[in-house]
């Protein structure tokens, strides 16, 4: 796959470089935001450091989302717990902190680009649980007349939650089904994604918590 790095550090970069090579990946690497910005279309999928030259990561990852359903996998310095939840916030798939574990990358690279492959596949059903309905085709979830604002990770989360609407669904099972593989996945990740969703959602307990086993929608909600 043709993969786009955007890292201003040149070890780093050619770390990752030769570290995707060997899963078979094209890399390209770009330096400054406002690049990536400019080459985006050419990629199937973007790692995109947050500390950049020119322009704050985030805003790159922001711009981007505007104009494109790629996967991006941000990389962070910074370990840094805000930038990370921004990032999740924003948009991106997932996070790597560095310094970053090549078996890690590349299964991470592997999970999102898979996920967002399952995407084209044969037209499926609606689901729909009162007044929220879930197109799983055009990937637009409303409720009444409005679209809800979701990112694409969100929504896959809202379609599995609801796809098993009175029934539980544990933690490894939503890590799995989101990233692919529940041990490379980030719980972190999944519980920012989870707040998201249902700050979006605007509707308190439709997603219940089942205390040490994951999480539950009624199938029949009041
Ligand atoms: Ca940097």
């Amino acid at each position: 796959m043709e993969l786009l790095i955007v890292e201003d550090d040149d070890a780093m970069a050619s770390a990752l470089a030769a570290a995707v090579v060997t899963a078979g990946h094209k890399p390209t690497r770009v330096v400054r935001g406002e690049d990536a910005l400019l080459v985006h279309r050419n990629f199937g999928v973007i790692l995109l450091d947050l500390g950049l030259p020119d322009m704050d990561g985030l805003e790159v990852l922001r711009k981007l989302r505007q104009v494109t359903p790629v996967p991006i996998l941000i990389l962070t310095a910074r370990d840094d717990e805000r930038s990370v939840v921004l990032g999740l916030r924003s948009g991106a798939d997932d996070y790597l902190v560095k310094p970053v574990k090549l078996v890690e990358l590349l299964a991470r690279i592997e999970a999102v680009t898979r996920r967002a492959g399952r995407h084209s596949t044969a037209p499926q059903q609606n689901i729909v649980l009162g007044d929220l309905e879930i197109d799983l085709d055009r990937r637009v979830a409303s409720r009444g007349a409005g679209e809800l604002p979701l990112t694409a990770t969100e929504f896959d989360l809202l379609a599995l939650l609801a796809g098993h609407a009175g029934s539980v669904v544990t933690r490894e099972q939503i890590l799995d089904s989101l990233w692919g593989d529940a041990f490379v996945a980030s719980s972190r990740a999944l519980d920012v994604h989870l707040t998201g969703l249902r700050a979006k959602l605007q509707r308190p307990g439709f997603i219940i918590n089942v205390r040490g086993v994951g999480y539950r929608v009624e199938a029949d909600p009041a």
